[in-house]
């Protein structure tokens, strides 16, 4: 048995923005993750030293609407730069060959130098490796007569906890964590309600050597009918390494590994001429295939934005013992990196005011 003040369920950016949050109060916490790495759907691409140069998952912040991002960037010294828009676009599927098309950018988005791993690798930096607990996926909370909770995982010992914030995607929680019955009644079809922001997407990362399609007056963005992108961007990294990403329109039941590949190549020498024709790699990050974030209920629906869920989301449960901050149970920017920051401190924070008094 494992006894600790404050357990987090889950090690994206919202459990590591409430672990942090919990950090800088006072409380050292534990945090149980199921998966092998910290990061959730933040996931670098790293090359053969280490060093990310793209972004698998998440890419874009918009610090000038976002206030949880501005100050998070402030405080952990990361930069940003902005999104590469200069030039055409390319409609394909539009009109009988590929077509260059002026579109507006969005005012505002930008990257974070080093990606949003980085963001995470600060926001852990001063946290003791031990409290992260990978390969532990947690299977039932339950609450013990002295009012403490129980945390049963796959494998190891059970952890009591004082409280505990639950920071996986609610539509997870709701088909994998047992809660106890004295719950809020309202709580599991609430969970169950939040769609997993972008949980089923695969995308495409394409590496070349430079980025040839700034040279002829292209942005690198591309919107297709045609795919199998759906839509393409310039996701050249601040320290020059040239790629595009995509998202994959493809279907999840005609995904196979190693199908997409050459399609996307095709699909890139018929927008952006032959230079696409041999790019250093191609990868693709399927999301849907991730049994630590995907749903089956998000696999099987429609993708679909998360729109503010009930607030029994954000309310504290078993008597300030239990809550929920994952970026799907934000009220602002719900599913985005925005959400994800604001969820975890507001959790951690109302926690720690809540937290019991021990006699
Ligand atoms: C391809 C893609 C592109 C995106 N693009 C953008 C973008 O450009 N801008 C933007 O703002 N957002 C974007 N998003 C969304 C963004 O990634 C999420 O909002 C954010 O990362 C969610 O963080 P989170 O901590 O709430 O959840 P997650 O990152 O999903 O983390 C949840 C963690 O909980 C763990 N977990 C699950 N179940 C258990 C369990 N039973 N026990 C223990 N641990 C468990 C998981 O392993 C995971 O590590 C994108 C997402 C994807 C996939």
């Amino acid at each position: 048995m494992i006894e600790t003040d404050l357990a987090i369920v889950g090690a994206g950016l919202a459990g590591m923005t409430a672990a942090r949050t919990a950090f800088d109060a006072g409380t050292q916490p534990l945090i149980l993750e199921a998966g092998d790495r910290i990061g959730g759907r933040i996931e670098g691409l790293a090359d053969a030293d280490g060093r990310v140069v793209a972004d698998l998952g998440p890419s874009w912040v918009w610090p000038a609407f976002q206030p949880g991002i501005q100050r998070w960037l402030d405080r952990l010294n990361l930069a940003v730069f902005d999104q590469y828009e200069q030039g055409d676009a390319v409609l394909d599927g539009f009109a009988p060959t590929p077509m260059r098309h002026q579109l507006p950018g969005q005012f505002g988005m930008a990257r974070i130098v080093g990606g949003p791993s980085g963001l995470v690798d600060a926001m852990a930096a001063p946290l003791d490796a031990h409290c992260i607990r990978r390969g532990s996926p947690v299977e039932s909370i339950s609450q013990r007569h002295d009012g403490r909770l129980e945390i049963e995982r796959q494998s190891g010992p059970a952890v009591i906890a004082d409280q505990v914030l639950v920071a996986a995607p609610p539509r997870r929680v709701a088909e994998r964590i047992a809660l106890p019955a004295t719950i809020d009644p309202g709580l599991p079809g609430a969970l169950a309600g939040q769609s997993t922001w972008m949980a089923a997407q695969a995308k495409a990362i394409i590496r070349y050597a430079h980025p040839f399609w700034r040279d002829a007056g292209l942005s690198g963005r591309i919107a297709s009918r045609l795919g199998p992108l759906f839509e393409a961007h310039d996701h050249t990294s601040a320290d020059g390494d040239a790629a595009l990403f995509g998202f994959v329109a493809t279907p999840l039941s005609e995904r196979r590994a190693g199908s997409l590949e050459q399609p996307i190549i095709d699909q890139l020498v018929r927008c952006l001429g032959p230079q696409a024709a041999h790019p250093e790699a191609v990868v693709v990050r399927d999301w849907a295939l991730d049994d630590t974030i995907c749903s089956e209920a998000d696999r099987r629906e429609p993708p679909a934005h998360p729109s503010v869920g009930p607030a029994t989301l954000r309310a504290p449960h078993l008597g300030g013992r239990l809550w929920f901050c994952g970026a799907e149970t934000a009220d602002q920017s719900t599913g985005l990196l925005e959400g994800a920051l604001l969820a975890g401190e507001a959790a951690a924070r109302a926690a720690f005011e809540q937290r019991p008094q021990v006699a």
